[in-house]
C-alpha cells in the first residue's frame, strides 16, 4: 500500500490561520484543505502516516479522531518514530522498517529539506498550504 507522509502546520493550515475556538488539532485543519488532501489520496491510492510534530506526546487513535472530526476520512495508520534528526530521518527509519520503497511513498511538508527523500517531496508553501499545484505534484508522483 502506498504512503503518504503528511505533515500538518502549513499543509493543512495557512500561515495566519486562527480557528474561531481552539480544542485541539481538529481545530487547526482548514475544511477547504482537508477536501483536497482526501481528494488526492483517492486519486493516488494512499494511507497516512503523520510525520507532523503534532504526533507527539498523542495516541494514534486520538490523531486519526481528531483527523476525522476535520474531515480527513483516509485511513491513517501510524506515525513516525522520534529519533535525533531531521524529519526524512524519521520518515526513512519508518519506511526501513516498514520495508516500503522510494516508489510506494510521497511526502508533503512546508519545511525544505528531505535528504535522500528529496525526489518524493512535495514542498508547499505555508502560505498556500496544500494548494491545486501541490495535489498535482503529488499525484504526479504516482502517475496519478
Ligand atoms: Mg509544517
Amino acid at each position: 500500500m502506498r504512503v503518504l507522509f503528511l505533515d500538518i502546520d502549513g499543509v493543512l493550515n495557512r500561515t495566519g490561520y486562527h480557528p474561531g475556538e481552539s480544542f485541539g488539532l481538529r481545530s487547526w485543519i482548514e475544511p477547504e484543505l482537508a477536501l483536497r488532501l482526501c481528494e488526492v489520496l483517492r486519486v493516488i491510492k494512499a494511507e497516512i502516516v503523520v510525520s507532523s510534530d503534532w504526533r507527539r506526546g498523542r495516541e494514534l487513535g486520538l490523531l486519526r479522531s481528531e483527523l476525522l472530526a476535520a474531515g480527513i476520512d483516509a485511513a491513517v495508520i501510524d506515525v513516525t518514530p522520534e529519533i535525533h534528526g531531521p524529519r526524512w530521518r524519521e520518515i526513512e527509519a519508518w519506511m526501513n522498517e516498514h520495508d516500503r520503497s522510494l516508489e510506494q511513498i510521497a511526502i508533503i511538508d512546508d519545511f525544505h529539506d528531505m535528504g535522500s527523500l528529496a525526489s518524493r517531496f512535495v514542498r508547499v508553501s505555508p502560505l498556500n498550504g496544500l494548494d491545486q499545484d501541490a495535489a498535482r505534484a503529488l499525484m504526479a508522483l504516482f502517475d496519478a
